[in-house]
């Protein structure tokens, strides 16, 4: 509902402490068994619609509820005219291919216990109130130049492998698996996440439509955000439940002596030398036609020596060259590593 804007915020704040206690006296066993009944269905299924409006409702009102920022969350709704929650929900049920991606992103980031991430919050409301149909790509253009790629570089397999402990064939299956399932969506889409990839509870695999002028780049750029995101498909392909997804930790591991427990961030520091916030045009010609049989070390050494400037800008008379972002290709990282906070 909209806020009445002549009311001053620790009015709307008492009102509201209220409101919502009493909201959840009242619907808070329903919603729970519901809820429970989402995050203990299996990954193989298709989820129940009015399971996901009770996990989404009762995450929001309890979120609500145990906010020490109350009067800033409720100043801002009053300020961004968020009277649009049905909307979002109805959105997210409504969704096909994208939703996966909006459950998992309204479970994840309708947490109103951290005040750094009240702005993606307002920016997350904004957006859904938005009618703009998303336009988004399957990865079938990619597809065998990544599993070429890959075989290129083993070092890659071998790691990836080792996330999930299977044989061979099954992790040959569970590797097709996830390319086919992947979408390719509009950075819009993204934009208020500040990631570009994402792998929701349920193992969908998202990521960012980078669009430099230069293909080489927007591939390699795909293809470095896939490489994280296999990481938390990978570690989670034993999963059964959603609720076995959101408790599907990775153990810490110290890199120089900085403890990591970001599965996608554990592999770029170890593989690419850091978590690099863009790949110049070098870096991604050297990524996508590396066949050489480097040490993992001395892979990642390379990878980032070449990667340590940014392209100069420059004018080329050639058709076809990279122009336009500096022959760069900015990174932003994953959603899951944007709101644990490693950032
Ligand atoms: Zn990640």
């Amino acid at each position: 509902m909209s806020l009445d804007r002549l009311i001053s915020i620790s009015d709307l704040k008492k009102i509201y402490t209220k409101k919502i206690k009493s909201i959840l006296g009242i619907v808070n066993s329903d919603l729970r068994l519901l809820s429970s009944n989402f995050w203990n269905r299996s990954l193989e299924y298709p989820v129940v619609t009015e399971e996901v409006l009770a996990a989404l409702i009762l995450k929001f009102l309890l979120g609500l509820e145990s906010s020490v920022k109350l009067g800033e969350i409720l100043c801002e709704i009053k300020l961004s005219k968020l009277e649009n929650f049905s909307k979002i929900l109805k959105r997210i049920i409504a969704s096909n291919e994208l939703k996966p991606f909006n459950i998992s992103g309204f479970l994840l980031f309708t947490d109103f216990k951290y005040p750094d991430t009240l702005s993606s919050e307002i920016n997350f409301w904004n957006f859904w109130s938005e009618r703009k149909p998303v336009e988004i790509k399957n990865f079938d253009e990619y597809f065998n130049d990544f599993m070429e790629f890959l075989s290129n570089n083993s070092l890659f397999i071998e790691y990836l492998k080792g996330l999930c402990n299977v044989d061979e064939n099954t992790f040959n299956l569970l590797l097709e698996f996830a390319l086919e399932k992947i979408v390719l969506v509009e950075k819009q889409i993204f934009k208020w996440y500040g990631a570009d990839g994402f792998t929701t509870y349920d193992r969908k695999i998202y990521i960012k439509l980078f669009e430099t002028d230069c293909p080489v780049m927007n591939k390699a750029a795909i293809f470095y955000v896939l490489l994280h995101e296999l990481c938390h498909y990978f570690r989670r392909t034993s999963c059964l439940t959603w609720e076995d997804s959101r408790n599907c930790s990775t153990p810490e591991t110290s890199i120089d002596g900085i403890p990591l427990s970001e599965a996608g961030n554990i592999f770029e520091i170890q593989f690419f030398g850091d978590r690099h916030r863009f790949l110049n045009k070098s870096v991604c010609e050297f990524f996508l036609s590396s066949t050489e049989t480097l040490s993992r070390e001395e892979y990642s050494t390379k990878f980032a020596f070449i990667n340590r400037t940014r392209g100069r800008f420059f004018v080329s008379l050639m058709r076809g060259a990279c122009l336009g972002e500096k022959n760069i290709v900015e990174l932003s990282g994953c959603a899951f590593s944007k709101h644990r906070g490693y950032d």
